[in-house]
């Protein structure tokens, strides 16, 4: 038997939202690896060992999952959203680049899953429906004056914006910090929304302005996303035009 790894996206929470091909990956796996809630998401089944690791053991977990493969296990590692959007697939490689030779030529794939900003972007309307970026606002990888530096290039060149990881317990004064940076840069008008836990039985979508924002909006089950100047409302919708102005 030859083994196997892939790296899955569970999408942002429901059912619904996990794609036909992650489901069939599950199926067939052996062994799953991943952060504590992602794994408990998937319903244990005879023939299926399940991994649970801490969240900040992303290398060790992605060497534990290539060296079962190279034993012959069929293994999938989970990610919430997208396993390449602030997660797994990177920390795969990266064990992959530093580990033996021989774990190159394992049968690898990645498969796609709906990221967290996509996901609320498609509650809200179409708030991304123009230029945006992406940035992850945890400075557990990266220091605080590159995400500053980022956030405000972003914002001073129009780009909407999504903010993963917003503010978390052990670092609640940077997202204060960084909606001074975004009304200076932006304008207090421009429109932020805050999707918390989206597509779960706990959702909660909010729209303000960044003058009326405050940072207790957000919490670590929140995405963020920051309109340009040309969002706006339209109904209970929010959309950003896909012409400039
Ligand atoms: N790979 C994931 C992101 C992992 S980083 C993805 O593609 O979605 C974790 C961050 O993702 C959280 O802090 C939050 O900002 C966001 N997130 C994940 N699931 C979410 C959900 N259901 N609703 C809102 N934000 C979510």
């Amino acid at each position: 038997m030859s083994g196997w790894v892939t790296i899955a996206g569970l999408g942002p929470g429901d059912e619904a939202l996990v794609t036909p091909e992650v489901t069939a990956a599950l199926e067939a796996a052996t062994d799953m690896v991943g952060y504590i809630p992602y794994v408990r998401r998937i319903a244990p089944r005879p023939g299926l060992t399940r991994h649970e690791s801490d969240n900040r053991v992303e290398l060790d977990r992605a060497a534990h999952a290539l060296r079962m493969a190279s034993e012959g296990k069929r293994v999938v590692v989970v990610s919430s959203g997208d396993p390449g959007v602030f997660a797994m697939a990177s920390a795969l490689f990266e064990a992959l680049e530093n580990g033996p030779e021989a774990w190159l030529s394992l049968d690898i794939r990645v498969l796609p899953g709906i990221t967290a900003m996509l996901a609320a972007a498609a509650r809200l309307g179409a708030p991304l429906g123009h230029d945006f970026a992406a940035i992850n606002l945890s400075d557990n990888l990266k220091p605080w004056a590159l995400i500053e530096h980022r956030l405000r290039a972003a914002a001073e060149t129009g780009f909407a914006m999504a903010f993963y990881n917003p503010r978390s317990r052990s670092r609640p004064h940077q997202f204060a910090r960084a909606l001074d940076v975004l009304r200076a840069a932006c304008g207090g008008e421009t429109l932020i929304s805050f999707a918390r836990a989206v597509s779960t039985p706990e959702e909660s979508i909010t729209t303000v302005t960044l003058d009326e924002a405050v940072p207790e909006m957000a919490d670590m089950r929140t995405v963020v996303i920051v309109g340009n100047r040309d969002t706006r409302r339209v109904g209970r919708f929010v959309y950003t035009p896909r012409s400039a102005s």
